[in-house]
């Protein structure tokens, strides 16, 4: 091999799914951005090949022994793969991991905060571990350190607008003319005909949370001491603080509707003991600090100064400095990862490998812009400058135009998706691309149009007063009969005004996003549109046998697959591994099934057919339809027997669009339907969504692409900016009025 090439990753003759012997050459230690429309093949030559090689030499270290162990990763299909280095993959998988998880648990940076406080907190009180929450010597007694517990549901227990004699108190044990409330009638403490909206803070503090004390009461001519205890007080202690196995099954459904998950009695969500959170510097303890803004916590963190403190100190402000240069300066330590969104789990797992000290590493990047907002995207190239310039080759599969203008080497995957792509049709710097002539190069070059006409809405659904996360008291109508995108920065209160809010008030609006569509490991295209129930009719009636026997899991299946044409190899600890099925050949019907034909094709080969091919073969007129439906989502290139589970996000996403698109009247909600799309995907998303809103439904949006911001009917932009700096209604509007409006950073970005 010659010196030059060490420089480069050489792939030759590559082959993996519809790849068509691809070779081509990728630069080390530089910026290698993959990018053409869904479906071209960026994900089979960075993931299936590259990173899959990546993985397979990993595994040749291990000693044979530990090796038949492992699964056997097979070969990618290539002639070559040379000069790899060890791949590490920084996708869109979300962070999981309970409530244990926090940004600050998987930054690393919690402990370096627990040994700050363990240098330089006062009084002094002992080793860093005394901080944690996931240390027995930390957490709080009370919640195990998990900062919830069960509580009473205050707005389900006492109704404020009525007395005691009305019945304010609804918990079981209160009915009016009852035991426990005729003890709080006799007690003579409380006016009984007072609501209890009209008691003073003294008075209703007693009367709920009141601790136990003896009141001598009169009974039946005899004078007793009784226990009176506050209402909620004596409820917890009852039925929350004792082990509910020890109470009946009636008992239990009895209060199980008075009973939430809430904050933590003893630490209010802090999940630390009362002797670390006594400990404070410069006035704050671990808990406030854990809770505050990356973005505050930083200029805290700063104006400490102790010069024991110093080294930890540096360290801390570094790696607070990498999440407020990613942009993730609004999110807090506490925030549990598993409610973090796709692109800041992301964002987050980027951090950890700025801070780490791996080199010649090649990372790979799966459209890392997602959840950016064009204003922040400069930031995310800095980033992946920083990984290039400490010697790692970086390799990112990306769409947004902002980030390929930084690529050092662009590859352009196409001309067209599935069958009809599979090729390299441009390679080389982001000048040379532009003027390529690629479906990429041109759609650089159009400039951005405003939606000049918008439609009129034909109502309007409202949100009142919401407040939530950093929304304060947010009203905002959105339109129905047309086309509404919301968008702000990251962290400005999009999802939660949306997603939590919105939905959560309006129950019949349909959510069409990315998640996998996993039913069963036998579904796919033809089984999720109701193709295979009229394919079945057609082939038992063109057959005169049963059409049981076109299932997967019926009788016709092969018996070896289970109508799978797959077999999974278990290995105890380990991910399993998914052989073709030796008996049908991946077939999944058994030989006497496959001899049964509608015009010359056997179950088998429909379920190979493409989209577009299925559509010349097939006639039915229901079949074709739902065909249609899916080419018109630009979905011509699947097969329909292709397993759902090799679907990527925005397929999935418009497999559902595809059975939506016969209804009328519906609400639709999408959030960031562009991710993973191809600018040229983008003109096909907004043309459903046209179609969509021309049949007479509402369609809501949540978009950060400029290009579908720039055809909507209406824009709703927050802000205006995140975390606690964003939460407020900045601009509602025509794409033309934004452009004008001063406090809309959108608004600048769309001019
Ligand atoms: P991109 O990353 O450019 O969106 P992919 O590399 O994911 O494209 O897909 C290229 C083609 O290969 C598509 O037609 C896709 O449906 C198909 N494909 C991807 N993975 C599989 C698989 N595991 N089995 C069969 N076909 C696949
Ligand atoms: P956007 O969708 O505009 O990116 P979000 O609605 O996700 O913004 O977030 C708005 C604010 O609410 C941010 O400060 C974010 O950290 C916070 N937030 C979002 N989800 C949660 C959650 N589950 N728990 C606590 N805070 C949250
Ligand atoms: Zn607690
Ligand atoms: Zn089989």
């Amino acid at each position: 091999m010659s010196a030059s090439n060490q420089e480069y990753i050489v792939i030759s003759g590559a082959r993996e799914n519809n790849l068509k012997n691809v070779s081509l050459r990728i630069p080390k230690r530089k910026i290698t951005i993959f990018t053409g429309v869904s479906g071209s093949g960026k994900s089979s030559i960075v993931f299936d090949t590259i990173a899959a090689e990546s993985t397979r030499l990993l595994n040749e270290n291990f000693s044979m022994f530990v090796r038949t162990f492992l699964p056997k990763v097979p070969q990618p299909e290539a002639d070559g793969i040379e000069n790899l280095s060890m791949a590490v993959i920084v996708d869109q998988k979300r962070l999981g991991g309970g409530s244990h998880s926090t940004m600050g648990t998987i930054t690393d940076i919690s402990p370096i905060l627990r040994l700050l406080f363990s240098r330089a907190g006062q009084p002094y009180v002992g080793p860093a571990n005394m901080f944690s929450f996931n240390d027995p010597q930390g957490m709080c007694p009370e919640c195990n350190g998990i900062g919830r517990s069960m509580i009473v549901n205050m707005s389900r227990a006492v109704d404020m607008s009525k007395s005691l004699n009305e019945g304010a108190i609804m918990l079981p044990d209160y009915k009016v003319g009852g035991w426990e409330i005729n003890m709080i009638l006799q007690s003579g403490s409380f006016d009984v005909d007072k609501k209890l909206s009209d008691y003073s803070s003294e008075e209703l503090e007693q009367l709920l949370y009141g601790k136990a004390r003896k009141v001598e009461m009169e009974f039946a001519g005899k004078a007793m001491n009784i226990t009176v205890e506050g209402v909620i007080e004596k409820f917890t202690n009852k039925y929350i603080k004792r082990d509910v196995k020890t109470m009946s099954d009636r008992t239990q459904q009895a209060v199980a509707p008075f009973i939430i998950e809430g904050s933590c009695s003893s630490c209010h969500g802090a999940r630390l003991s009362q002797a670390s959170l006594s400990c404070r510097i410069n006035g704050h303890n671990i808990a406030e600090l854990s809770a505050m803004e990356v973005g505050q916590l930083i200029r805290v963190v700063r104006e400490i100064a102790d010069p024991v403190a110093a080294p930890v100190i540096k360290s801390l402000t570094e790696r607070l400095q990498h999440l407020v240069d990613i942009g993730l300066d609004y999110l807090t330590l506490d925030r549990e990862t598993d409610t973090l969104s796709g692109g800041e789990s992301q964002r987050v797992k980027m951090v950890k490998h700025l801070s780490g000290s791996l080199v010649d590493v090649t990372y790979i990047f799966d459209e890392p812009s997602v959840g950016l907002h064009p204003r922040d995207v400069h930031r995310l190239n800095e980033l992946l400058q920083k990984l290039r310039d400490k010697g790692n080759t970086v390799i990112v599969v990306e769409h947004d135009p902002d980030v390929i203008k930084v690529a050092d080497h662009i590859v352009d995957v196409g001309p067209h998706a599935g069958s009809r792509g599979g090729n390299i049709v441009f390679e080389g710097s982001y000048e040379g691309l532009l003027e390529s002539g690629t479906l990429t190069g041109n759609h650089m070059k159009r400039p951005l149009q405003l939606k000049q006409e918008s439609r009129k809405p034909s109502g309007k659904l409202s949100v009142k007063n919401a407040t939530l996360h950093n929304l304060e008291n947010v009203s905002v109508d959105i339109p129905t009969g047309i086309l509404t995108v919301v968008t702000g920065v990251a962290g400005s209160g999009k999802s939660t005004l949306i997603n939590d809010v919105f939905l959560s008030q309006h129950s019949d609006a349909i959510v069409i996003d990315q998640s996998a569509i996993g039913v069963s490991s036998r579904s796919n295209p033809a089984t999720y549109t109701g193709i295979m129930d009229d394919v079945r009719k057609a082939f038992a009636s063109a057959n005169k046998v049963n059409q049981g026997l076109f299932s997967f899991n019926s009788k016709g299946a092969c018996e070896n697959c289970q109508g799978q044409g797959v077999v999974s190899i278990d290995l105890s600890f380990l991910d399993s591994v998914d052989l073709p099925c030796e008996v049908c050949g991946g077939r999944r019907f058994k030989e006497e099934v496959l001899e049964y034909k509608l015009n010359g094709k056997s179950i088998a080969d429909v379920l190979e057919m493409t989209v577009e091919q299925a559509l010349e073969f097939f006639e039915l007129k229901e079949v074709v339809r739902k065909l249609q439906a899916m080419s018109d989502v630009g979905l011509t290139y699947i097969t329909l027997g292709q397993p759902m589970s090799t679907l990527s996000g925005g397929e999935c996403q418009r497999i559902k669009l595809a059975s939506e698109l016969h209804k009328k009247g519906s609400i639709y909600v999408m959030d960031e339907p562009t991710t993973g799309l191809h600018m040229s995907d983008i003109a096909h998303l907004l043309a459903i969504m046209n179609r969509l809103v021309d049949a007479g439904n509402t369609v809501i949006v949540i978009e950060h692409n400029l290009e579908v911001i720039s055809q909507a009917d209406w824009i709703i932009d927050m802000g205006p900016d995140g975390g606690s700096r964003g939460g407020q209604l900045v601009f509602e509007g025509t794409p033309t009025q934004i452009t004008d409006a001063k406090d809309s950073i959108t608004g600048k970005y769309l001019q």
